[in-house]
């Protein structure tokens, strides 16, 4: 079944083979179970400033910048697009209701899955639409030696996040691979749609109120109901992955 898909696969993008050289993780919502901070407190802002949303939403936002959430949320409640200004200011308190929040946990499963990375000896690049410092700065500690210095793109530096291919073609620009060398890992539509889009074998997973069919329709090669699952099925896609017969 998985080496159907696999095989499959290769021959609808027209590689040669798949080698797993390189992990491309997403962080909210894969690594860290921060979306339903983040829901709270885009609706909290929004809330403050007469903008009318919905928590759902949120979760289908999920992936772009801030700003790009932002302009999508003015063109809609204002009927026209967010300023510079705007951006940075109600970003900003976005943030600021963030931090008060509860701490968010790491992903149950998310360390076991990049300790086996780490381990098998694929590089591994983050590749996030956030810029929140409160959880880039805790990478180091929940997930120690997983993602050295420079092994990580931001919504700091891209022009174009998530659905956009920018952020996932720079993490293997970072990895130093080709689309077949990368195994993306994401928990929301618009990122698989980036990950697909860039041509890496994306991994999708069931973190939140998401369904897996969303995941597929985005692009998602394989589905994973649980990060815990995913870390207990990868060695086997690793190995299906690098025993292939074309
Ligand atoms: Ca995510």
């Amino acid at each position: 079944m998985l080496s159907s898909i696999l095989s499959d696969y290769v021959k609808r993008h027209r590689y040669t083979r798949l080698q797993p050289l390189a992990a491309l993780i997403d962080m909210d919502g894969t690594l860290y179970d921060s979306m339903g901070n983040h829901a709270e407190a885009w609706c909290r802002m929004c809330e403050e400033n007469g903008l009318s949303v919905t928590r759902e939403e949120f979760f289908l936002y999920e992936g772009m910048t801030g700003a790009g959430t932002i302009d999508i949320l003015m063109q809609r409640c204002r009927g026209r697009h967010a300023t510079e200004e705007e951006c940075i200011s109600l970003y900003r308190r976005k943030t600021e209701i963030f931090k008060e929040l509860p701490p968010v946990r790491p992903m149950p499963g998310a360390k076991d899955l990049t300790d086996l990375m780490k381990t098998v000896g694929m590089r591994r690049v983050l590749v996030t639409g956030s810029g929140q410092n409160s959880l880039l700065n805790r990478l180091d500690e929940d997930f120690p030696g997983v993602f050295t210095d420079g092994m990580r793109v931001t919504s700091r530096d891209v022009t174009r996040g998530k659905p956009h291919p920018e952020p996932y073609i720079r993490g293997m620009q970072i990895a130093g691979v080709t689309p077949s060398q990368a195994i993306a890992v994401e928990n929301a539509p618009l990122g698989v749609k980036s990950a697909a889009t860039a041509g890496a074998f994306t991994v999708g997973v069931v973190t939140g109120p998401v369904a897996r069919t969303e995941l597929e329709a985005a692009g998602a090669a394989v589905v994973y109901d649980s990060m815990t699952e995913c870390a207990e099925e990868f060695p086997t896609l690793l190995y299906e992955m690098l025993t292939l017969n074309l």
